[in-house]
């Protein structure tokens, strides 16, 4: 279905909980940020509910995201239910890749077969650090296991924090000439209540694309340059993977955008730095009826904002009642 803008909207992200087995720096909090209690979060019944009704909206992508969407038990048996789910088109998951190892094949049995791991430092050191307590090692584990059960394609997400990571750019670049993933570079949101540490901060995807052009020559892939979603896409020569940019803050793709989010306690929120979110928690436990919820889910469609209230230019913050965690990225 249509919004009022014109644009189709046939794109679900589902956020499955709202706890982690990381600290992200630039996505929660080192402490006191309060987690959901269990009666709060939707059970998986209530969400296969509501994406099947999202279904008859026009919605054919499920992503199913987090917080940590491996850490809540279950996770396996939904992504096989997510598929039965007729008319649903993709499905695919993304994860900080720590448990991927233990999961990889299950979930593939499950039969999804795209998965995005985020994946911030090749360094095992300031791996830990921007995650806060993450082990490298785990992670790269988990990518080789995806690999060898079959997932393709494997995307792995680095939000470039400069003064941080910046100096790892072509490092990943590089991964893309030995391995059939796709690195996407994704530019840092300053969303939520977490504060980036004095010397760190926003950088460009431009100045980052200028980086490994000097390294070696981009070729935008296919014939007018490929976007997939929201991300530009190019190959280094001779790669046998791809580079994606993902650029929210230095070009808004608000114009394209074609997604509804679903958080894990129930709220929808169709744009990503607005905080307005509508409740389907309380009339699907109050027994709405199917026709009810889905009235609801094409007002938030047709009501999705053309923009953010601000454009967000470099450097300018816009807060976020919720933590990325929380929404699901
Ligand atoms: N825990 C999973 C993971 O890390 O992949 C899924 C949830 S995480 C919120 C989804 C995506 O949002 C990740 O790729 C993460 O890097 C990205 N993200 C989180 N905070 C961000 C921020 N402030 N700016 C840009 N991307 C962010
Ligand atoms: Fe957890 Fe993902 Fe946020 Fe990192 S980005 S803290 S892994 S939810």
């Amino acid at each position: 279905m249509f919004d009022n803008h014109k644009r189709e909207i046939n794109y679900l992200r589902v956020s499955v909980t709202d706890r982690c087995n990381l600290r992200c720096i630039y996505c929660m909090p080192k402490e006191g940020l309060s987690l959901l209690g269990h009666r709060d979060i939707l059970s998986y019944e209530e969400f296969l509910r509501i994406v099947t009704i999202a279904v008859n909206t026009g919605i054919v992508k499920v992503r199913v995201t987090g917080g940590e969407p491996l850490v809540r038990r279950g996770i396996v048996e939904f992504m096989a239910s997510l598929r039965k789910i007729s008319g649903l088109r993709d499905i695919s998951l993304t994860t900080n890749g720590i448990l991927l190892e233990k999961y990889a094949e299950d979930l593939f049995d499950s039969g999804i077969r795209r998965i995005n791991v985020s994946l911030d430092s090749l360094e095992p050191e300031k791996y830990r650090r921007i995650t806060r307590q993450g082990d490298l090692t785990r992670v790269i584990n988990g990518i080789k296991k995806a690999d060898r059960v079959g997932f393709s394609p494997i995307k792995i997400n680095v939000v470039v924090i400069k003064g941080f990571n910046d100096d790892e750019i072509i490092d990943f670049a590089k991964l893309t000439l030995e391995k059939p993933y796709q690195v996407r570079f994704i530019e840092y949101m300053p969303v939520g209540i977490t504060a980036l540490e004095d010397g760190y901060g926003h950088i460009s995807n431009d100045v980052i694309m200028e980086a490994i052009n000097r390294f070696t020559p981009l070729d935008a892939v296919g014939q007018n340059g490929k976007t997939d979603g929201p991300a530009r896409v190019y190959k280094m020569e001779g790669g046998r993977g791809e580079i994606g940019f993902i650029s929210a803050m230095s070009h808004q793709f608000c114009e394209s955008c074609n997604r509804l989010r679903l958080t894990a306690d129930g709220n929808l929120r169709s744009c990503l730095l607005i905080d307005n979110e509508v409740d389907l928690k309380t009339p699907l436990r109050n027994g709405c009826t199917d026709a009810e919820l889905e009235n609801i889910i094409k007002n938030v469609i047709l009501n999705k904002p053309m923009h953010a209230p601000i454009r967000c230019h470099e450097g300018q913050r816009k807060k976020c009642a919720r933590t990325m965690s929380s929404i699901g990225g």
